[in-house]
């Protein structure tokens, strides 16, 4: 059975590896909650660094480069706020520090709804989507009880959902017609990407046509799934 569409939640999270993650993998779903009013936070697990293809390129100019371009994003879909936590990108790892970097987040934040890569997505290999996946679950389980990390001062917060993208098992589907376009927008934010994530290169009008019109028939397939014109799938999980 697939659900269709939660309560517009107060305040929602996006937790992903990349910059540009969170719009793949959530973005017309956010931009129709924040034009709703739901108060977005999106936070990045990584610095960016691996995204290119140029090995001469300036790493430092690229992670400051990739922040601007995910802010551009942010506001594009109608987000509050974007968290970086800056570990080097392709090297995250789940374990306790960052573990304990996402629990402040969620804590911080107090979200109704978390959104987040699915960590049990099979025969994926890109090694930061599992890790960011990982530290949303082990970050919401650690948020919610007061003995984990209480050095932090912060008081402990459970969400009402979370809701994993790219998922391995479909039972959510957001309704996000209308909302497709400003999903491409923040994507197309994403300057540094075009030619590495998005195939945007030497013939870019047509390209980025292209792209976007991938991206519709994408969420034209996702939104079939539960009779709606367009959709985001997720795999729901309300026992947090
Ligand atoms: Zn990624």
């Amino acid at each position: 059975m697939t659900s269709v569409n939660l309560p517009v939640p107060a305040r929602a999270l996006a937790i992903g590896a990349h910059a540009d993650d969170i719009e793949f993998g959530c973005g017309a779903t956010l931009a129709k909650w924040a034009a709703s009013g739901t108060h977005v936070t999106m936070c990045v697990c990584t610095d960016g660094s691996k995204g290119t293809w140029d090995d001469n390129a300036d790493l430092a100019a690229l992670i400051a480069k990739r922040e601007e371009e995910q802010r551009d994003a942010a506001a594009i879909l109608g987000a509050v706020d974007v968290v970086f936590l800056r570990y080097v990108d392709g090297e995250l790892e789940s374990g306790l520090q960052p573990r304990a970097a996402v629990c402040k987040v969620i804590r911080r934040t107090r979200p109704d709804v978390v959104l987040g890569h699915d960590p049990w997505q099979p025969y994926r290999i890109h090694p930061d989507h599992f890790h960011a996946g990982m530290l949303v679950t082990s970050g919401i389980v650690a948020a919610r009880d007061p003995h984990f990390f209480p050095e932090q001062g912060v008081a402990p917060h459970r969400p009402g959902a979370l809701l994993c993208f790219e998922p391995g098992r479909v039972d959510h589907v957001e309704h996000v017609d209308g909302f497709v376009e400003r999903k491409i927008d923040a994507l197309l934010a994403h300057r540094s990407q075009w030619r590495s994530t998005m195939a945007i290169d030497d013939d870019p009008d047509r390209q980025r046509a292209v792209f976007a019109a991938k991206l519709h028939a994408q969420a034209r397939a996702e939104g079939l799934r539960a009779g709606l014109r367009a959709g985001e799938s997720f795999a729901r999980i309300d026992d947090l």
